[in-house]
C-alpha cells in the first residue's frame, strides 16, 4: 500500500485529491496520515469529506477513517462505476475541487457520467466555478474526453447553497504542448455581486478601467439574482489563440472593492507580462490529467508550492518524470513523460 504524508509540502487538501483522484485511476490503494497538517484547522473539513466519499462511491473503494476532522484514512479502490451522481458538501465546501477529485477516473471510464454538484461554487482559495468553465475544461477537452459544465444556481462562500451539473464524455487522454499563448484575441473583466450593492462591481471595474487602461466595451457589471448568500467575484478572461486563462478576485468583508481588484490586475499585469500561456493555478490543476496521458509540456510562471506538491504525490502513484525548468526567472517549462 502506498503512504501519504499529508503534511508534506503545501501540507493541505491537494495532498488528498490527488491521492484520491489517482488511486481510482491506477488501481493503487493507499494511506494517508497528517491530514492537512499545514492548516490551522487540519484534518478532512465537509469538503475533503465529500471528495473521499465520491471517490470511494466511484471507485467502489473499502475506506476507514472517512468522518469529519479525521487526520488519517486508508481506501482500496474496486472498479470504476461510471454513471449518475449526485454529491452534496452540505456546507459552503468547493464543489470543484470535489469535482477535480473525481474527474480524471471518469475521463477514462468505459461509459459517460453525469454529476450534479451541490455546495459552494465560488470561493476563496479554490477554483471559481468560471475558471473551470473557461480555462480548464477546454484544455481537458482538447486532450481527447468531452466535458461540458452548467451553473445552475451559484454558491458564494460562506452561505454555499450553489449548484453545478456536468456531463462527461469520456476518452483516451492525449498528451499536449501549450508551449506559446498566441496573439490575445479578446480581454474582459465581469464583476459580479449577489445581495449586495451594484456599486461595488462599478468601483472594481473602474479600477480595471484605470490600471489596465480597457475601454468600457470590454467591462460589465452583473447583478446575480439566484444568489442564496452576499457574494462577490471579479474575473478577468483573457482568450488567447492557443489558451483562455481566467483571474479572480473574491470580495471579502472588510477589504475594499478597490483592493480586490488591484489585486487581481497584478496577477494579469504578471500573465502578460511574461507572455506564458499557462497562469499558476492552472500549472498545478493540469499536472494530473498530463501525467495520465503519459506526456506533454507547457510555459508558466514560477511554479507554487502547490505544482511542486502535486509533482511529487503524482510520482508516488504514476511512473512518470516530471521536469521544471526556468529559461527566466519567472518564465518556467514543466515537461512530462514516461518514466
Ligand atoms: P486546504 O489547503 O485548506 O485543505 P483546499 O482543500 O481548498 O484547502 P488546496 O490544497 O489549498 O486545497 O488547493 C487549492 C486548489 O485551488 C489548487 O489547485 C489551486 O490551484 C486552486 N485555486 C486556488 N485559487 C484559485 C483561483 N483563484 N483560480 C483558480 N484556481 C484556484
Amino acid at each position: 500500500m502506498i503512504t501519504i504524508d499529508g503534511s508534506y509540502g503545501e501540507g493541505g487538501g491537494q495532498i488528498l485529491r490527488t491521492s484520491l483522484a489517482l488511486s481510482l485511476v491506477t488501481g493503487k490503494p493507499f494511506s494517508i496520515s497528517n491530514i492537512r497538517a499545514g492548516r490551522k484547522k487540519p484534518g478532512l473539513m465537509r469538503q475533503h469529506l465529500t471528495a473521499v466519499n465520491a471517490a470511494a462511491e466511484i471507485g467502489q473503494a473499502a475506506i476507514e477513517g472517512n468522518i469529519i476532522g479525521s487526520q488519517a484514512f486508508t481506501f482500496e479502490p474496486e472498479m470504476i462505476k461510471p454513471g449518475n451522481f449526485h454529491f452534496a458538501i452540505g456546507s459552503a465546501g468547493s464543489c470543484t475541487l470535489v469535482f477535480q477529485t473525481i474527474l480524471p477516473a471518469l475521463l477514462i471510464a468505459g461509459e459517460p457520467s453525469e454529476i450534479i454538484l451541490e455546495g459552494g461554487t465560488h470561493n476563496p482559495f479554490a477554483p471559481p466555478f468560471d475558471f473551470l468553465e473557461k480555462a480548464f475544461l477546454p484544455v481537458i477537452n482538447r486532450m481527447g474526453p468531452k466535458v461540458a459544465a452548467v451553473l445552475e444556481k451559484p454558491g458564494f462562500y460562506p452561505a454555499g447553497g450553489g449548484r453545478f451539473r456536468v456531463s462527461i464524455g469520456p476518452a483516451g487522454l492525449n498528451g499536449i504542448d501549450l508551449l506559446e499563448r498566441g496573439n490575445i484575441i479578446n480581454q474582459t473583466a465581469r464583476a459580479s455581486v449577489a445581495n449586495l450593492p451594484v456599486n461595488i462591481a462599478n468601483r472594481e471595474l473602474k479600477v480595471i478601467r484605470e490600471k489596465l487602461e480597457w475601454g468600457r466595451e470590454r467591462l460589465k457589471a452583473v447583478e446575480v439574482e439566484n444568489s442564496q448568500g452576499p457574494g462577490n467575484i471579479l474575473t478577468v478572461e483573457i482568450e488567447s489563440d492557443n489558451i483562455t486563462e481566467l483571474f479572480t478576485g473574491f470580495g471579502e468583508k472588510g477589504i475594499s472593492a478597490e483592493k480586490v481588484a488591484k489585486q487581481t490586475v497584478k496577477s494579469v499585469q504578471e500573465y502578460l507580462a511574461f507572455n506564458v500561456p499557462v497562469g499558476r493555478y492552472l500549472a498545478d490543476q493540469l499536472l494530473v490529467p498530463m501525467a495520465l496521458a503519459g506526456g506533454g509540456k507547457f510555459r508558466t510562471l514560477s511554479p507554487t508550492k502547490h505544482t511542486q506538491t502535486n509533482v511529487e504525490i503524482i510520482k508516488r502513484f504514476l511512473d512518470v518524470e516530471i521536469a521544471m525548468n526556468a529559461y527566466d526567472q519567472n518564465q518556467w517549462e514543466i515537461e512530462i513523460w514516461n518514466g
